[in-house]
């Protein structure tokens, strides 16, 4: 090719080569033309705001990125290598040939022939579909649902080996297997979610384990269906939340508030039993053996001694209100008439 050829054949050129490669291969392009292989270059992960307006020849280059785009999700390589004009019939030359003058570029024409900087990310998304850009919000976005879908199983395994070791060997448990094996491929025990979720239905509805069926009462809640959990992460991600509650909320979601019990497992006190109930009992002149430990359900409910008022306080004023807007509200007639 001459380097006096404008780029809309250089481009056509170079669009016709790729439709033509079968995305098996590896290809390798020399291409003289440097204003072309620049234009190819700048949509390299250039992340969504790159345009095609103004440009052109947007349709030759819709192929070309279109083609580009396809090879990397088949992975398979694309090397556009900016040769030096007339010299002789590059492409007529065999393979190695090629490859040997690509090692003798002057370095300014080696730019293409080095990775880009910019970071492309690969994912799949909930249809299992993959997904290959630059750094964009989708990329934010599915890094988040990784973590938590990651999160998710290992709650979920934690309550598979609950089951395990609780209901496993049982009689229960035994006709459970077999009744999920007898459904086939399809069966939950196939599929390592759906055993997971089904080995938390079944302790959750056995009355004689009271612990949480997986790690945390937490995560068990957080983990329900229909409990409008999305109302909660929108309250977290709100800015009109003031930063003190929303701290809170996270540590009592991800079981890290600083209560005894917590504070004791990190070694910033020496035992997880209640203050507060200690205080009382000091108070009240009785041993404070035998503390109940502080954790956040302790101090939150009626168990705590010293909060026994302000839960009873609460309890009474939410039923004062439910009771208050009943009489008010129950009984009142609008007229509906404009
Ligand atoms: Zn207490």
């Amino acid at each position: 090719m001459s380097s006096n050829i404008p780029p809309l054949p250089t481009q056509t050129a170079i669009a016709r080569t790729l439709q033509a490669t079968s995305l098996a291969v590896d290809l390798l392009y020399l291409c003289d033309s440097e204003a072309t292989l620049n234009k190819v270059s700048q949509w390299i992960g250039s992340g969504p705001r790159t345009m095609l307006d103004g440009d052109t020849n947007a349709d030759i280059m819709t192929s070309i990125i279109e083609c580009v785009r396809e090879r990397v999700l088949k992975g398979a390589h694309t090397f556009l290598v900016k040769v030096k004009a007339h010299r002789g019939e590059p492409l007529n030359e065999r393979g190695d040939t090629q490859a040997e003058n690509i090692l003798k570029l002057p370095l300014e024409c080696r730019q293409w022939t080095t990775r880009t900087q910019r970071l492309t990310y690969e994912w799949h998304d909930n249809d299992g579909v993959n997904h290959v850009t630059a750094w964009a919000k989708t990329v934010r976005n599915s890094m988040i649902r990784g973590g938590a879908e990651f999160q998710r199983q290992k709650t979920l395994n934690q309550a598979k080996n609950n089951w395990k070791a609780f209901l496993g060997s049982t009689d229960i448990g035994l006709h459970t297997i077999g009744q999920a094996a007898s459904t086939g491929a399809q069966s939950d025990l196939m599929d390592s979610m759906r055993w997971g979720w089904s080995c938390i239905l079944q302790l959750q509805e056995e009355d004689n384990w009271e612990k949480p069926a997986a790690t945390t009462w937490a995560a068990e809640f957080l983990l329900r269906d229909c409990e409008s959990l999305e109302f909660l992460g929108s309250w977290i991600n709100s800015s009109d939340v003031h930063k003190a509650k929303n701290r809170r909320a996270k540590q009592v979601i991800t079981c890290s508030f600083p209560c005894g019990k917590w504070l004791h497992m990190i070694g910033a006190r020496a035992s997880l039993g209640c203050e507060l109930c200690k205080r009382e009992r000091n108070m009240d002149r009785k041993t404070t053996d035998a503390l109940p430990t502080e954790t956040l359900a302790h101090i939150q409910s009626a168990g705590c001694k010293s909060q026994k008022k302000s839960v009873i306080d609460a309890h009474n004023r939410c039923w004062k209100y439910l009771i208050g807007s009943i009489s008010t509200h129950g009984e009142l007639c609008r007229d509906k008439r404009p």
